[in-house]
């Protein structure tokens, strides 16, 4: 599971995973914003909460991965973004354990208030699959398309300053705990994620091979 503040840079290492591994990814975020996109109940209640930067409701996000783990939970995969709260995470080790299955790694990528604000700030995302990139990548200056599925590259309504501040606020008060609650097992390792993208995914790759040995 990929861990860290918004901006982290959680969701680019997960598409990195799945390209390169061929792990499947989940992460609410991106269940959310397409509810959203579809127009369905769930997604617009979550909108309302997320636009301001709040947390959707544990029992809301422990259901979605419950239906996705019940679908994908026999292969292996990386939850991108999940969990975000200590309630969250030990309902997973309950579904886990349904499944006779557990954690190989949390990685969580750490990351400066500077590097979260100045990623925010530039960050454009694919509206229709999710693929993140940054208005200051010349090739997409001028031509906001998504490479991987033509989908229009835009600016999420969430990345703004002062919603920033509530989801930073969210982060340290309900997420930073998490931390102390990984470290009691061998799985948690912290990654310096202030470098770039490359440099990320080296490390995360290395742990990932040197548990699939
Ligand atoms: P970021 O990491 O940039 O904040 P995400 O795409 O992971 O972006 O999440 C966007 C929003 O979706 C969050 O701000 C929150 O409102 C909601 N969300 C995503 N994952 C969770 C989760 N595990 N628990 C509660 N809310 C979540």
């Amino acid at each position: 599971m990929l861990l860290g503040a918004p901006g982290s840079g959680k969701g680019t290492q997960a598409e990195m995973i799945t390209r390169h591994f061929a792990i499947s990814v989940t992460s609410p975020g991106t269940i959310l914003r397409r509810e959203r996109d579809l127009g369905t109940p769930l997604g617009v209640e979550a909108d309302k909460i997320s636009k301001q930067g709040g947390l959707v409701p544990d029992d809301v996000i422990v259901h979605l991965i419950e239906e996705w783990l019940n679908l994908h939970g026999k292969e292996g995969f990386v939850f991108d973004g999940f969990p975000r709260t200590v309630t969250q995470a030990e309902r997973l080790n309950d579904l886990l354990e349904k499944l006779d299955t557990a954690l190989d790694l949390a990685i969580w990528l750490e990351v400066s208030e500077e590097t979260v604000r100045d990623r925010i700030a530039s960050r454009l995302q694919c509206r229709r699959c999710g693929f993140t990139t940054s208005v200051t990548s010349a090739s997409f200056a001028d031509r906001p398309v998504c490479p991987y599925c033509d989908g229009p590259l835009i600016r999420r309504e969430d990345d703004d300053t002062s919603v920033l501040q509530k989801r930073l606020a969210e982060f340290k008060s309900k997420t930073e705990p998490l931390l102390s609650f990984y470290e009691k097992g061998d799985t948690l390792h912290r990654i310096d994620g202030n470098r770039d993208r490359e440099a990320v995914f080296a490390d995360i790759s290395a742990l990932i091979e040197q548990r699939s040995k």
